[in-house]
């Protein structure tokens, strides 16, 4: 008898816990206020206005700027201070020959130098440097992970995001109302050993040198997520864009506990393949997770634009990779994930759409006006 009743219960216990699981991030006013939603189809791909926040021209040629114009997609450059592919300056100059040309398409975001961290004119220098880029166009301020990576002071020690050295720009940052986009850290599995990663075997597999599980005298992962939190805390008038999810893909938990503390806090939503392996686990929690923080995602691909001699090619391949990702967020189709199966796409109501793929980024940049 007690073994049929288990067994009755059952079901009902799986139900009761999916449906828990379904209202962790669910918005009791968005649930007072729940009128007929609507959605978009593939068709709305083309008509819909639409806004990738995270881009990177790395060439002059202009087939970028005509796909985006087909897809009916304005974007943000984003210039970054690397070591590696094209420099720091001759990306600002490019940005700049784009924007002559492209202002109604394109916003840029600037950066700084570290170059010369520690020396007594530092802050000034890049304030000044900043101002003009500023007065040139650029609408926001990329910060970049070789602060906290690559950056060492005097002594040999990691230079953090929060240190106080980077204070006098924040504060320049939130008296002129900039938004500071910040590239803290990596993404989890770079401190995790190849077996234990989610989708960073393949390239942390080739590149050693860049796995920090491999080098623990680095900062951790922690560190690094501590830091910028606490550059946070420390400027909580500072309008802030964690890039690729805020270096927190692998937990929507932990995302939403940071949105939840910091409300100028946005993230983009260049990790899909994570959000679509959180959709593969929990589809119902991802999609909760979408509706009750719509203000505050915003969609990115971090495409990198080359110079190439195949432009025709190149232009599909972006306008595929759109079509493919507003598929996964306009509607339930099937999707594949490679290595893990298959999920449906989240079908988010028009509204919540239109923020993450358009509204989100124009109010971040300041630009609703455009
Ligand atoms: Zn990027």
């Amino acid at each position: 008898m007690k073994k049929i009743k288990l067994f009755l219960l059952l079901p009902l216990l799986i139900l009761s816990f999916a449906f828990i699981q379904g209202k962790v991030f669910e918005n009791p006013e968005k649930l007072v206020n729940n009128h007929e939603e609507h959605y978009y189809s593939m068709e709305d791909f083309a008509t819909v206005r639409k806004f990738d926040i995270h881009i990177h021209l790395n060439t002059e040629e202009e087939f970028f700027m005509e796909q985006a114009q087909e897809d009916n997609f304005r974007f943000l450059d984003i210039i970054d201070d690397r070591p590696f592919g094209v420099p720091m300056k001759k990306q600002q100059k490019i940005a700049n020959g784009h924007l002559k040309h492209f202002s109604k398409n394109m916003a840029l975001a600037t950066t700084f130098s570290v170059k010369d961290w520690g020396k007594a004119n530092w802050a000034k220098n890049t304030l000044k440097n900043l101002e003009k880029s500023l007065s040139e166009g650029a609408v926001a301020v990329k910060i970049w992970k070789n602060i906290g990576m690559d950056l060492r002071d005097e002594n040999g020690d990691f230079v953090m995001v929060d240190d106080e050295q980077l204070d006098p720009i924040l504060d320049y940052l939130i008296e002129n109302n900039i938004p500071l986009l910040g590239h803290n850290g990596e993404p989890r599995d770079c401190w995790l050993p190849l077996e234990e990663m989610t989708f960073s075997q393949g390239y942390y597999g080739a590149h050693p040198e860049y796995h920090m599980y491999l080098h623990p005298e680095y900062p951790s992962y922690q560190d690094q997520i501590d830091a910028r939190d606490n550059m946070l805390e420390k400027h909580p008038e500072l309008t802030f864009m964690g890039a690729h999810l805020g270096s927190l893909e692998w937990s929507l938990d932990e995302l939403a506990k940071r949105l939840d503390k910091f409300p100028n806090m946005y993230v983009d939503l260049t990790r899909l393949s994570n959000l679509q392996f959180h959709t593969f686990n929990d589809r119902q929690k991802t999609r909760a997770f979408f509706i009750k923080y719509q203000d505050r995602l915003i969609y990115g691909t971090d495409s990198q634009i080359n110079p190439t001699k195949d432009p025709e090619a190149f232009k599909k391949s972006i306008h595929d990779r759109w079509i493919s990702e507003w598929k996964f967020y306009v509607t339930d189709e099937e999707i594949r994930l490679a290595n893990f199966g298959t999920l449906s796409g989240l079908k988010l109501p028009t509204e919540v759409v239109d923020k993450i793929y358009s509204k989100n980024a124009l109010r971040l940049l300041g630009l609703q006006n455009w």
